[in-house]
């Protein structure tokens, strides 16, 4: 393809254009390239034809081939990529002025392409059935979707989870630096009540609990540090619960291979995430 009408530049001066326009189409440059024998630059296209009848530089008649055509300094392409030009179809009513290098992405999507439908986003040619293209387009997503679905739902188990177990009928008091203190000396004899966790992988999280009874006397920030290096050692977003009433009705959802409700001295955890 020849070079671009130099009339689609805006702010352009005589004297540029002349700079930047090509001595064989006598358009401003598109694709342009240089040539080794005299720095010369032509549009890609127009020196490529040029070479393909004759052996030699038009501009100095050195001997040339294609494989003496050199990319433009960066420079110059950075400069030239900036140049405001008119899109194509402005005749056809496109009011667009864009950078050079932004042009072929204009031109893809222009509206006032012709020869493309303007109504939908179909990409096929005006006059075709776009509610068909659309309708089309719908049932593809809906696909998508279901298949989406389908993968979460295997991903997700939800978990109603209620454990019944009789309160004693005279409940004693029980200060909490007191089961803290039972808990710190239970902390490597957990009670495994239910669990979804592999082996060595639930080690190394009833590990981390005992780490973090050892670390606070608060439990609302044992459970919080225990979070923190979970999500820090195994990444995702872990939860911990804990309580001294053996975890009774307490409703989540985990994900598949990531919980366990264990209990320590009076504690009862629930980490999952
Ligand atoms: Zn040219
Ligand atoms: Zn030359
Ligand atoms: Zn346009
Ligand atoms: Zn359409």
């Amino acid at each position: 393809m020849p070079g671009y009408e130099s009339d689609r530049f805006v702010g352009l001066s005589v004297a540029d254009i002349q700079e930047l326009s090509c001595s064989i189409c006598l358009n401003v440059f598109r694709d342009p390239v240089v040539s080794q024998c005299c720095r010369q630059t032509f549009c890609r296209d127009c020196i490529t034809d040029w070479l393909r009848e004759n052996a030699a530089c038009p501009y100095d008649r050195k001997t040339l081939t294609v494989n003496e055509l050199h990319k433009p300094p960066r420079v110059f392409e950075v400069m030239f990529g900036k140049l405001e030009i008119k899109c194509q179809f402005s005749s056809n009513g496109c009011p667009s002025v864009v950078p050079l290098d932004q042009l072929s992405q204009h031109v893809d999507s222009c509206p006032y392409d012709a020869s493309k439908c303007g109504k939908c986003f179909c990409e096929q040619t005006s006059g075709h059935d776009c509610i068909q293209a659309l309708l089309a387009l719908n049932r593809t997503a809906n696909n998508e979707i279901k298949t989406l679905n389908l993968k979460l739902d295997s991903y997700m188990t939800r978990v109603l989870y209620a454990v019944n177990i009789p309160q004693p009928s005279t409940s004693i008091p029980v200060s909490i630096e007191s089961i803290l203190t039972t808990a710190r000396s239970e902390r490597f004899n957990a009670v495994i009540f239910g669990c979804d966790m592999k082996d060595d992988f639930r080690h190394k999280v009833l590990v981390i609990v005992a780490e973090e009874l050892m670390n606070d006397i608060q439990l609302g920030k044992v459970c919080k540090n225990i979070v923190h290096k979970l999500d820090q050692k195994f990444g995702g977003y872990w939860n911990c619960i804990c309580d001294h009433k053996d975890g009774v009705s307490r409703y989540f959802t985990y994900l598949n291979g990531s919980w366990i409700r264990c209990k320590i001295g009076q504690l009862t955890f629930d980490i999952y995430k």
